[in-house]
């Protein structure tokens, strides 16, 4: 089973209602070359009700079918050392 490993304040990703993406970074997606990783907003959530910030996730597909190869291509990628994977 593969343990993917995240710290969101490493990542730090700003929640923005505007753009409905993370306006900075997502290298670790870009890098993957199989499309393992997502964004989505975090459950955490602010006193209004917002969500604070994004969090990159792997799919479960991932999970389930070991496709990620631990090609290190989105832990080398990222500027603040927030992903690790276990296999
Ligand atoms: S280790 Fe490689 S294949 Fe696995 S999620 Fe990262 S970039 Fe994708
Ligand atoms: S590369 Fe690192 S800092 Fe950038 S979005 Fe991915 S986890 Fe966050």
């Amino acid at each position: 089973m593969i343990k993917f490993l995240y710290d969101p304040e490493k990542c730090d990703l700003p929640y923005d209602s505007n753009v409905q993406r993370p306006s900075k970074c997502l290298k670790c997606l870009e890098s993957c070359p199989y499309s393992l990783l997502m964004f989505r907003p975090m459950k955490e959530v602010a006193k209004d009700g917002a969500p604070v910030r994004y969090e990159i996730y792997m799919t479960f597909k991932s999970y389930a079918n070991k496709y990620c190869p631990d090609c290190l291509k989105c832990i080398k990628v990222c500027p603040n050392k927030a992903i690790e994977i276990k296999i």
